[in-house]
């Protein structure tokens, strides 16, 4: 007879909660000290003297920077552009993405290191933690106290030098877009647009958010940038690399210590983790390179400094290539190949697009003239000639009043009525509407529709008639 056989009993599965939203831990950065934490702060104060001082900056009686919206006028300096040159901005921001990829190629995340206003503004933020809270360490002592009295004073304190940039941030933001030397009186006294001031107040919290709440997090998961470098980057892109062949094993000791016998001697890397404490996205380097690393070289200054304790050679971390890491070659052979083809290319279009920018603007034509034909005015008898009705747009894109003279062509007999005779004087950034009116004799023009040329002199107020330049248009003239 068979044993009755019992089932094994199935594991019971356990419950588990699997977390789809990590929230982000808040990173303390120690600060760096050393050659490139100096090259960052004077490229933070060189972006932000440029960015809060340019509207300050007057130019012949007006700001010498300023993006008129409502005025549909560019000034920047004694260039006036205008929506039909909008060509020039399309240049513009060919030459910034040809300039980027260019950079890249050759130089990694340089631009993300020093010069993004995310990178730029979260590195205020942490001057000011650094300044009010002090260092790594007091930081992380203070976020884990309780609330008390000292603790809400210091945060109050914080708060208040954040508040004051975030303000001045968007306050000279929107200085780009109108008068500076007026918006912010009127700021201070209430009498800002409620456009102006809306503006520079989201502009300011995205400066909060961005700069002191999200900070890394910009980076990590919003920046496009971060996402489609990686296919700018080759072997020979400069990167800042741990060298873990002359690093490992790692190890801490003492200066000048000496393996025991037997002991397997140590790489370079003394394990003190000052790379990781200074790092402001919070990664290792040591584990290779990583999309989080925004390039920064707070960590080789942190490492040089160790290097240098130690009596080692610095560079443990360094800028280097993957290409020397495989010893294809060695770091002073970095500079023998920046003319590969990739770098060629970028650098070839970039040239060319600098160069038709340049070229474009110097032979703009700073006066615009169009000839509208009166749809409402077809032709008219006056006086037994045949009449028709124009309107002139002209469009003066220059710093200085001009003084526009026209004729018109196309019938042996043909007059031009409506503009004074000695000109029409144009302003400087304006636009001004004419209605003129040309005649013939009816024997000229028959039924239908015949070519007239109009013929426009311009020269600035002041200069003799000769140095006037030309401007042609083409119109129709209906005849009866
Ligand atoms: S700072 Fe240099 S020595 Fe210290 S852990 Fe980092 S790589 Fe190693
Ligand atoms: S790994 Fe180094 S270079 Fe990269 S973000 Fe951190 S400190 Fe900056």
């Amino acid at each position: 007879m068979s044993q009755p056989t019992t089932q094994p009993e199935k594991p019971q599965a356990k419950e588990q909660v699997i977390q789809l939203y990590q929230g982000a831990k808040r990173i303390h950065p120690k600060m760096a000290k050393g050659r490139f934490a100096n090259l960052r702060i004077f490229m933070i104060i060189a972006t932000q003297l440029f960015f809060y001082g340019m509207p300050w900056l007057m130019w012949h009686g007006r700001q010498a920077v300023w993006f008129d919206i409502p005025g549909r006028h560019f000034y920047i300096f004694s260039l006036v552009l205008e929506p039909a040159d909008l060509l020039y901005l399309t240049g513009l921001l060919v030459i910034s993405a040809f300039g980027l990829f260019w950079w890249t190629t050759i130089a990694g995340r340089l631009w993300c290191g020093y010069s993004c206003p995310q990178t730029v503004y979260t590195e205020i933020m942490l001057w000011i933690d650094h300044l009010v809270e002090g260092d790594r360490n007091k930081r992380l002592k203070l976020d884990k106290e309780p609330w008390n009295a000292r603790k809400i004073r210091i945060k109050a304190i914080k708060y208040l030098l954040i508040f004051i940039v975030c303000a001045w941030t968007g306050i000279s933001f929107v200085g780009w877009f109108v008068p500076i030397r007026e918006f912010v009186p009127a700021v201070f006294n209430g009498t800002a647009s409620g456009v102006a001031l809306g503006t520079a107040i989201f502009y300011g919290f995205v400066t909060w958010l961005f700069g002191h709440i999200m900070r890394q997090q910009v980076c990590f998961y919003m920046c496009p940038y971060a996402r489609f470098q990686s296919a700018m980057f080759d072997h020979d892109t400069l990167i800042i690399s741990y060298d873990a062949e002359r690093g490992e094993p790692r190890g801490a000791r003492k200066k000048n210590a000496v393996p025991k016998e037997g002991e397997k001697p140590l790489g370079d890397c003394i394990n003190c983790t000052a790379c990781v404490q200074v790092c402001p996205t919070g990664i290792d380097i040591r584990d290779g390179l990583q999309y989080q690393c925004i390039g920064c070289a707070a960590c080789i200054d942190a490492c040089d400094e160790i290097m240098d304790k130690m009596g080692y050679q610095r560079g443990l971390i360094r800028y280097t290539t993957e290409a020397v890491l495989k010893k294809e070659y060695t770091d002073a052979d970095i500079k023998k190949r920046l003319l590969r083809p990739k770098v060629v290319g970028y650098g070839g279009v970039l040239l060319v697009a600098i160069i038709g920018l340049l070229v474009g603007i110097a032979t703009r034509q700073t006066m615009q003239i169009d000839v509208i034909k009166d749809r409402g005015v077809m032709v008219r008898e006056n006086k037994g000639m045949l009449e028709n009705a124009y309107n002139l747009s002209i469009s003066n894109a220059s710093e200085n009043t001009q003084i526009v003279t026209a004729t018109v062509s196309g019938f042996d007999d043909i007059r031009l009525t409506g503009l004074p005779e000695n000109g029409i004087s144009v302003k400087g950034g304006d636009i001004v509407k004419v209605p003129v009116q040309v005649a013939t004799q009816p024997e000229y023009a028959d039924k239908g529709s015949h070519p007239i040329l109009f013929t426009f002199k311009y020269r600035e107020e002041g200069q003799p008639e000769d140095k006037a330049r030309e401007i042609k248009e083409k119109a129709i003239f209906i005849g009866e």
